[in-house]
């Protein structure tokens, strides 16, 4: 018997079997039956709640392929910069803030701009903000934070530190620290202020938190999950892979799932840093072990082989423009190459983080050493971004399975990131090898959308938009995809590139109940207003997590 049909509305199943229908029947967190309004409503018994979708297009939840959940949910609550420009602006938002949070022993502020005054920040231009506070700001990137005086020397790191390759706590000619940090080990002490740097072991160190937070400290983390989970079912996620964390991330995940409380499948990996012994690995063996539910699962090693573009941290093939700088890349190629074996051999799935085009081909470079020791297997591996690659790079991806997996807000104009990275970073002759997307597809890569959020905002309308609506950059072919590949991004191709596609992704008899409403009809809608289009209603296994006007709670 169902528990709830939604009829009258436009299907998009993303099953080829049946790629369109009217209605869905959903019965103990699965779908039991996809078809015509008759065919479905006949379902229907005298407890069956049924929603009349007016028409409105819906879609098998979405797959979020890579954010950043905990960090997401705890920056909520933090200043945000985004699209402020200029000091008296920074200023008054700034001590607007420290006015209403008198206690916070770091005042955090999000999204500032490289270009957010006319010159390089330093910690200067912050003490003339605040000076007598500790205050910090993070790039939209997360890869770069300026800090203040205080908020240095609190952090002990104003006269320097001694830090791993790629991680630069930038000095003046003075001696101290100009307030410049690049990069997470560089940034962390600065962080650790907030008292909460534990949440963000997994991407900082890879390591677990000790001692291991009591019950009063785990309820508080799990608030900042809750924001950031709810913030997500707001914009129709009802998956995601989680780029950073650990054990201890699963660990909350798993006890909010218990209360009732997770409304989204998430996937954890274990974080492989460069100081680590391949002997760590049996870690993220365990996590993939310990975890592998409906809900809470790991079974993938996350790595960084690079930084990113704007602090020319990113490893590229060329100097970058005007220098004699290329960056480096975080692994040595023959350990690399090492390491992905040992994962590969494990069984486990690999996700990179590779910006630069020589990020990406030593990426790649590893995959393929992995194929060659261990042989062809459905392995998965994906990198992340692939922000330059190399043109003898692109077949490679598709000839060994690789996912792309792209964040279609972040190509330079598409949506809010400015134009101005385009010149500071990538050569004119070089545009047509930048941010590829339809072009990594043609060559056969599987394509994962997503948004990094907080990196940008995690809304998968606005995403779509971006993806159907971008400028080719000068001399570059149009990377659009159309509206179909890019919701199968979000949808189906996601679900597969985190292994999940028996369970969710496509809506067809037994997956999980996992549906999005879209205000509207998506097939008409204009791509230039697709990010306005609202979420009607989020579904995550038959649980309503998202119903913005009541649409499931009338009578039934
Ligand atoms: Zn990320």
């Amino acid at each position: 018997m169902a528990e709830m049909i939604i009829t009258n509305s436009r299907v998009l199943t993303m099953d080829e079997d049946r790629p369109r229908a009217e209605a869905v029947a959903l019965a103990g967190g699965r779908i039991l039956a996809v078809g015509s309004r008759a065919e479905v409503e006949a379902l229907a018994g005298p407890s069956t709640r049924v929603v009349d979708a007016g028409g409105r297009t819906l879609l098998p939840g979405f797959v979020e392929s890579h954010l950043h959940l905990v960090l997401g949910g705890n920056e909520l609550t933090q200043l945000q910069l985004g699209g402020v420009q200029g000091f008296d602006e920074l200023a008054r938002l700034f001590r607007a803030h420290a006015a209403k949070n008198p206690g916070l022993p770091l005042l955090m502020a999000q999204g500032a701009a490289y270009e957010i005054l006319e010159h390089p920040v330093t910690r200067h231009d912050l003490d003339r903000v605040i000076a007598d506070r500790p205050i910090a700001m993070m790039s939209p990137d997360h890869h770069t934070v300026w800090a203040n005086t205080a908020a240095l020397q609190a952090a002990g790191i104003l006269h320097g530190a001694e830090m791993p390759q790629g991680h630069v706590v930038v000095m003046g000619a003075d001696g101290t620290a100009t307030g410049e940090l690049l990069e997470f080990e560089a940034f962390s002490p600065v962080l650790a202020l907030t008292g909460d740097l534990h949440l963000q072991l997994g991407i900082a160190t890879g390591g677990e938190p000790e001692p291991w937070p009591d019950a009063a400290q785990r309820a508080k983390d799990k608030e900042k999950v809750v924001a950031g989970l709810a913030h997500c079912a707001m914009h129709g996620i009802t998956s995601m892979v989680n780029m950073d964390g650990n054990r201890y991330t699963c660990v909350l995940l798993q006890e909010l799932e218990a209360e009732g409380r997770l409304t989204a499948r998430v996937k954890v990996p274990f974080h492989f840093k460069p100081h680590m012994e391949l002997s760590e690995l049996e870690r993220a063996s365990a996590m993939a072990a310990e975890f592998r539910g409906d809900w809470v699962t790991s079974g993938f090693v996350k790595m960084f082989m690079d930084g990113v573009v704007d602090s020319r941290t990113a490893y590229m093939l060329q100097d970058y423009p005007g220098t004699q700088d290329r960056g480096a890349p975080l692994f040595p190629p023959e350990r690399f190459d090492e390491i992905c074996v040992e994962i590969d051999r494990r069984g486990l799935q690999i996700a990179v983080h590779a910006i630069g085009d020589g990020a990406v081909r030593q990426t790649i470079d590893g995959y393929e050493a992995a194929q060659k020791a261990n042989g062809k297997r459905d392995s998965r591996h994906r990198i992340e971004h692939i922000e330059l690659i190399d043109r003898a790079d692109v077949p490679r991806l598709g000839a060994l399975g690789i996912t792309a997996s792209v964040q279609p807000p972040h190509p330079p104009g598409a949506m809010d990131f400015p134009m101005s990275t385009m010149d500071h970073v990538f050569h004119r002759h070089r545009w047509q090898d930048a941010y590829l997307c339809k072009t990594l597809a043609d060559h056969g890569a599987p394509l994962a959308f997503a948004s990094d959020w907080p990196v940008t905002d995690v809304s998968v309308m606005r995403g779509l938009q971006a993806a159907l609506t971008r400028v080719p950059f000068a001399g570059a072919a149009d990377e659009r995809v159309g509206l179909m590949e890019a919701l199968r991004a979000y949808t189906a191709g996601g679900a597969r590139a985190a292994h999940m596609e028996g369970l969710t992704g496509r809506l067809a008899p037994r997956f999980a109940a996992d549906l999005v409403l879209i205000d509207g009809d998506i097939e008409t809608i204009p791509p230039d207003s697709l990010g306005r289009t609202g979420i009607a209603l989020t579904i995550a296994g038959g649980n309503v997590t998202h119903d913005p006007a009541g649409m499931t709670s009338g009578a039934v």
